[in-house]
């Protein structure tokens, strides 16, 4: 096991000490214009996810999902690419106090709200890989359930982080182009992968959203086609609806939308509310015959990052996540003395499994920050209380 000391403490101080120079740096190279809409924007200002920090690479969607909620989220059909540029996101990056840049720092993750390959936004998509790469190093993600050329899959290896995971989406052959109307086939995707693996990127099968009565029965026919291209690796995921969701779903006719609904804990409350549905047991059924193929069944899109990066995380109880030999061993003096440096005054620690509490006396920084900062850095579970 890994000692986190070198001192995690040491490490906190010249991480944010690189964050100052780097920002000045980039600063005397941007126009004021520029800095000011890196500071305003979302990425300077958003608390990572769990699987990490999400970078939008564009801004609305036309491949059309049925199961898409990011038009319940308020984007548009029409997709542009993102307004900053790369170094505008790197900027912004910089100036968002949870962000922990480096190797081992905050995890990033492409293309949540958006298909970070369309069209309109893939050479976006390409400048923010090769921008965060160069200048931060933190571990990167990619969705998609697009393709690139092969001149494009050349800039996009040359541009992005080596160890990179791609999560290629697939959850149905047969009625790919009723309920993706405008995204290429899962034939196209499973090329593209195929491509990818070969170049030595790791690539992962992204088996969400499950729908059932469709994905379910599919699915040893998806795992068998994916592992003939190279695919090693599968993510399971439930499918969250809205009531546009379940419309669309149910105009379809051939969802069985009674079964959804029969798998909802709750209605969904409004238009934007999105519920996930109760399936544990179609993805442990699922998971079972992906094992049985051969296939590393992870947990989550933080696992299929974490794992390629050679990376270790027990940050919840999915893990631990990752290379063993890479787990971070941290003791309560770590830990003190790291919060300390993150304004934390006299702290008390104590570790259970995945989750340390840490007490303070007085706090100088905002808890919720000095937790994403640890839980980043010992990839563990952190919570900041006062005493
Ligand atoms: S590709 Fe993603 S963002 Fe675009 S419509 Fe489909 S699910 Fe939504
Ligand atoms: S333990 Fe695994 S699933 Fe949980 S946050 Fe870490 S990488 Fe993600």
């Amino acid at each position: 096991m890994k000692a986190a000391t070198l001192g995690l403490a040491r490490r906190v101080e010249e991480l944010l000490k690189l964050k100052r120079t780097m920002l000045s740096r980039l600063e005397s190279r941007l126009s004021r214009r520029e800095v000011e809409a890196a500071k305003k924007d979302h990425h300077a200002r958003r608390k990572p996810r769990p699987c990490g920090m999400t970078i939008h690479t564009g801004i609305g969607c036309n491949l059309g999902c049925l199961y898409c909620y990011v038009p319940d989220m308020g984007f548009p059909l029409k997709p542009s690419p993102y307004p900053l540029s790369g170094e505008q996101l790197v900027y912004a990056l910089l100036s968002n106090p949870y962000f922990v840049p480096g190797p081992q720092g905050t995890l990033l993750a492409f293309g949540s709200v958006t298909e970070p390959f369309l069209e309109e936004t893939k050479e976006r998509a390409i400048e923010y890989l090769k921008y965060t790469h160069e200048h931060l190093g933190n571990p990167q993600q990619l969705s998609t359930k697009a393709t690139l050329s092969d001149d494009e899959i050349d800039l996009f290896v040359k541009s992005v982080d080596p160890n990179i995971n791609i999560l290629v989406t697939i959850v149905t052959l047969r009625y790919a182009k009723l309920l993706e109307p405008n995204a290429p086939l899962p034939d196209e995707r499973m090329a593209f992968a195929e491509k990818l693996a070969r170049r030595g990127i790791s690539v992962t099968l992204f088996m969400r959203p499950i729908i059932p009565g469709i994905t379910d029965k599919e699915a040893e026919h998806i795992l068998i086609k994916s592992q003939e291209h190279g695919i090693r690796s599968v993510v399971l995921g439930s499918l969250r609806v809205t009531p546009g969701i379940l419309r669309r779903l149910e105009a379809s006719r051939i969802v069985d939308v009674n079964e959804i609904r029969r798998r909802l804990p709750r209605a969904p409350r409004s238009s934007g509310d999105q519920v996930t549905i109760i399936e544990n047991d179609l993805k442990e059924r699922i998971a079972r015959i992906a094992r049985r193929l051969g296939l590393q069944v992870l947990p989550s899109s933080c696992s299929a990052n974490v794992w390629s990066h050679k990376l270790w995380c027990y940050a919840c109880k999915w893990g631990p996540c990752g290379d063993p030999s890479n787990a971070i061993g941290v003791s309560r003096d770590d830990i003190v003395a790291a919060a300390e440096i993150l304004g934390c005054n006299k702290p008390r620690v104590s570790i259970k499994k995945w989750l340390a509490e840490l007490r303070c006396k007085r706090i100088t920084r905002r808890p919720d920050v000095i937790a994403v900062w640890l839980e980043t850095l010992i990839r563990r579970s952190v919570r900041v209380l006062t005493y």
